[in-house]
């Protein structure tokens, strides 16, 4: 797995940090730390953080959700 979180999207909510703890570490008000190539007994919480960020600012390249490596015109 391949994770991006856009930061310039990201707002802290840090729902992410609370669902996936290993991956996502918030610093402050808005630095978000993450491990962009997650470990696989990770990726179960991933998706739920991706599912959960209010402003869908995490993308993986695979997974249930939507993700923007799929998608040509983003790469
Ligand atoms: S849940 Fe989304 S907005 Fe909140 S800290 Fe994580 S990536 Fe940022």
């Amino acid at each position: 797995m391949r994770l991006v979180v856009d930061l310039n999207r990201c707002q802290g909510y840090a729902q992410c940090a609370f669902l996936a703890p290993n991956v996502f570490e918030l610093h402050g008000e808005e630095a978000l730390l993450y491990d962009a190539a997650p470990a696989e007994t990770d990726h179960e919480r991933v998706w739920q953080a991706t599912a959960a960020c209010p402003v869908q600012a995490i993308t993986t390249d695979d997974g249930p959700y939507e993700s923007s490596f799929a998608n040509p015109e983003v790469q």
